[in-house]
């Protein structure tokens, strides 16, 4: 294993796999400290936008992903009031909006052809010491030390809050997650659905034959539908999202996970760059959190290789990086956060103000268009792909 490499990702998820996968076969060299030994057990299914299928395809992961579900129509809806939003691919001129794959299969498409010098699993970082470049982790019971010209963080924010100069904003949404499989009486033809409730939004997302189901709710009520018998997890779940997907028919096991909004400022730093969930951590409303994460990657691997080996992880190079970002991620920031309060809550003149915003949108093809790319492409598509 090297000791010195020009960029150290610490971090193995799609995120830091992907930032590995886009510099490989480039003058630069590159290491993923992975903590875990099989990171991709993870039950997450998640949407990829149709702009992020390009940039895997790019980097030459996208033919590796094998079981991804085309998502060809949106229905957007919220329940018990008036309004309802349609987006579809053919209207804004792609063969779909996005793709539906499992994390675990999204993260193996990534690291597959990465030499295990370069993905380096059960190598769990511990220390990290910017003035020198140099990060401590554990592998293999035993304690070791890297230095780079640029530590890329994409551990999902847990080691952020060592470094100095960088400030993390939370918001908790007292929210969970509940993730899982189900089935209903009826071929789901490639739509998702996103319906908002008052205790937050429902997404069925088409995967396989069936759907895979993000049910937020409160962390009492999630505690209790992860642990409901079957029968009874069906009939909650029809009462609560309704028959527009058809009859609830089966479910696998479920999973809660916890919702917040956390991001970080700046998202540099001496010799240091977040990346992903380490950046920014979103509600998964509308799926934006690996998308966006994606786009980070886009772009500071372009930032990298772009610029000279000795300049590598330079303050220039590093605040353009930052500012090149701003605009998209401040976007996603704000979009989900926004869709959480406007959407998630009681006061009954929002009802009507919320069916308007739909029904305005599914009047508007233009704007719909608008919507559609954004949510394909980000708000700065010419620096992505
Ligand atoms: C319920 C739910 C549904 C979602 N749905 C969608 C969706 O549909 N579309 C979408 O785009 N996004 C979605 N997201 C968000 C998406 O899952 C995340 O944005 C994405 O997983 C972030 O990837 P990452 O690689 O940055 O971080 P992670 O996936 O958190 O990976 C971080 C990796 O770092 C490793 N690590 C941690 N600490 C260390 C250390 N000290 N040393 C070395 N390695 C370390 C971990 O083991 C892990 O493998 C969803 C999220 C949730 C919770």
């Amino acid at each position: 294993m090297s000791e010195q490499v020009d960029v150290l990702v610490i971090g193995g998820g799609p995120v830091g796999a992907a930032l590995a996968r886009a510099l490989s076969g480039h003058p630069v060299s590159v290491m993923v400290l992975e903590a875990k030994t099989s990171p991709a057990s993870d039950p997450r299914v998640l949407a990829l936008s149709h702009g992020s299928r390009l940039f895997l395809e790019r980097i030459g992961a996208w033919q590796n992903v094998r079981n991804a579900t085309p998502i060809e129509t949106i229905h957007v809806s919220q329940k018990g009031g008036f309004g309802r939003t349609i987006l579809r691919a053919e209207e804004s001129g792609v063969p779909s909006l996005g793709h539906v794959a499992g994390y675990g299969e999204i993260h193996d498409a990534l690291v597959e052809g990465l030499s295990p010098e370069v993905y380096v699993e059960g190598a769990k970082a511990c220390e990290i010491d910017l003035s020198r470049g140099a990060v401590d982790f554990d592998y293999l019971g035993e304690r070791r030390q890297i230095c780079a010209r640029l530590v890329v963080m994409a551990e999902g924010g847990k080691l952020v809050e060592q470094v100095e100069g960088i400030e993390v904003h939370r918001k908790d949404y007292g929210q969970w997650a509940v993730i899982g499989q189900v089935r209903t009486d009826r071929a789901h033809d490639n739509i998702a659905y996103e319906r908002f409730t008052r205790e937050g939004p429902v997404a069925l997302l088409p995967f396989g034959e069936g759907f895979s189901l993000v049910w937020t709710a409160t962390p009492e009520f999630a505690g209790a539908l992860v642990e409901m018998e079957k029968g009874e997890f069906l009939q909650k779940l029809q009462d609560h999202f309704g028959s527009r997907a058809g009859r609830f028919v089966d479910c696998g096991k479920m999973s809660g996970f916890p919702l917040a909004l956390r991001y970080c400022e700046p998202i540099v730093a001496e010799r240091l760059a977040l990346v992903g969930n380490a950046a920014q951590t979103l509600h998964p409303v509308s799926g934006q959190g690996l998308n966006l994460g994606l786009r980070d990657v886009a772009a500071l691997s372009r930032s990298i290789l772009d610029c000279r080996i000795e300049d590598i992880g330079l303050p220039g190079m590093l605040s353009a990086h930052a500012k090149s970002r701003r605009m998209d991620r401040e976007g996603g920031i704000r979009f989900t956060d926004s869709l959480i309060r406007i959407f998630s809550n009681e006061i009954p003149l929002l009802d009507s103000g919320r069916g308007l915003g739909l029904a305005a949108l599914d009047c508007l093809p233009p704007a719909r268009k608008w919507f559609s790319r954004k949510m394909m492409f980000g708000l700065r598509p010419g620096r992505i792909l």
